[in-house]
């Protein structure tokens, strides 16, 4: 397998719409592979075509794995999807607030509204016609890579252009909100 270059902003690629893959063939599987050792790699949850110089709606995601009562990572909890060809067919009118980065935004976080739960109708990797229900952080990933397939970034959709920091101010931020709560206790 061969680890891709990520795209980074400003590459216009990142801004166009993609066109949908047509051919499963061993192309694409190599593709697929190597855009899910690429994420793995970058420690993402989340990569879509464009974001290495293909515009083509395709894109691997692998949530986070779930943890026991311990914090220890349970085995196998890990679920990898490849999705093809996508269309969010349903959402949630409740809404969450959450906090995003991107591999093509590096160093950066915002915060985003996210339906908190969608239906999609996609393809596998082989072709195969897919319907998923998704929820909680799983859906908001979902929504920040179809997202991609259109050219938008979450960059589009801060909750406020003040909800947007870099990786070490967001840092900061959350132990002053830590040295603050902890006052009343001291
Ligand atoms: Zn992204």
């Amino acid at each position: 397998m061969t680890k891709l270059d990520i795209v980074t902003l400003p590459d216009p690629i990142l801004r166009q719409k993609t066109r949908p893959v047509t051919r499963f063939d061993d192309e694409l599987q190599t593709l697929i592979d190597n855009m899910i050792e690429t994420m793995r790699e970058a420690n993402g949850v989340g990569l879509a075509a464009p974001q290495i110089g293909r515009s083509i709606q395709l894109t691997v995601i692998e949530a986070l794995p779930k943890e026991d009562e311990e914090g220890n990572e349970i085995p196998d909890s890990r679920q990898l999807f490849v999705i093809v060809n996508p269309r969010i067919t349903w959402v949630s009118r409740e809404m969450v607030d959450g906090i995003e980065g991107c591999l093509s935004i590096p160093g950066y976080l915002g915060e985003v509204e996210r339906h908190q739960a969608i239906r999609v109708r996609a393809q596998n990797r082989h072709g195969k016609k897919i319907k998923l229900k998704l929820n909680g952080w799983t859906a908001r990933i979902f929504q920040h890579e179809i997202d991609h397939l259109q050219g938008i970034l979450y960059i589009d959709k801060l909750t406020s252009p003040d909800n947007f920091w870099t990786e070490e101010a967001f840092q900061e931020i959350q132990e002053k909100m830590k040295e603050e709560e902890a006052i009343p206790n001291a």
